[in-house]
């Protein structure tokens, strides 16, 4: 199927999930996973109204971005070595993959240096999986208060990648788990921290992500198709 009919489609499917939370379909965003996807493939995708382009490689990116410009907000979601920070900060709008504090230093680093403050999620490793990224969920709250006062760095929410079920109802637990802990650091206050983001939900899961509070779902295959790399 076309992009544009398949992102037709998720949307249909994301309003209905946003009313059975009670929201509005509004209070949900859609982001186009682009690991792999060739430009043209991409402009499709911008044409028909997504303003969110996710990337995992700062490699990829900063090609893509030199060819396309820049179509709306582009934001890191892959794992983020520390020497690439620098990059990071000048091409995306948002890093949602922030699980550390070493990371953390160098981003608000870079984003001074190019003055700017760079928006970031803070990336949890809910199911304590040891081949994901992210940060336990016993920890976060640690690296919340730690990063939170870099000036040139703004927290405004989470992000999670559950384990991979067939069944997406066995996902449940782990994005409800995650607005639990947004709701948990809200109620704290810490100065500087925002929890307007939960950043939870792929292709296969993402109608449960949103019954569970997600305000942005990242879609790559239910857009775009299977990758071949
Ligand atoms: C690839 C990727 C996605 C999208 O996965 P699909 O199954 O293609 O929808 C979402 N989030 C992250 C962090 C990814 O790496």
């Amino acid at each position: 199927m076309a992009v544009v009919d398949n992102i037709r489609q998720i949307r249909e499917i994301m309003a209905e999930a946003a009313g059975r939370s009670h929201r509005s379909p509004t209070a949900v965003r859609l982001m186009a996973v682009t690991k792999t996807v060739h430009d043209d493939r991409i402009a499709e995708a911008v044409q028909a109204g997504v303003d969110i382009i996710g990337e995992n490689y700062v490699q990829e990116a900063k090609r893509k971005l030199e060819t396309m410009g820049k179509p709306g907000e582009w934001h890191m979601i892959g794992r983020l070595q520390t020497n690439k920070a620098k990059y990071a900060v000048r091409l995306f709008d948002m890093i949602q993959s922030v699980d550390r504090m070493e990371l953390a230093v160098e981003i608000d680093r870079h984003a001074r240096a190019a003055g700017l403050v760079m928006k970031v999620l803070i990336e949890v490793n809910v199911a304590g999986e040891e081949t994901k990224s992210g940060v336990p969920i016993t920890e976060a709250f640690k690296l919340i208060r730690a990063v939170a006062p870099l000036p040139n760095l703004s927290i405004q929410g989470l992000m999670t990648m559950p384990p991979w079920f067939d069944d997406p109802e066995e996902a449940r637990p782990f994005f409800r788990a995650l607005r639990e802990l947004r709701d948990r650091i809200e109620t704290e206050r810490i100065p500087r921290v925002e929890m307007q983001e939960l950043s939870m939900g792929m292709s296969g899961d993402y109608a449960v992500a949103i019954e569970e509070g997600a305000t942005i779902v990242r879609i790559g295959r239910g857009i775009f198709g299977d990758r071949h790399p």
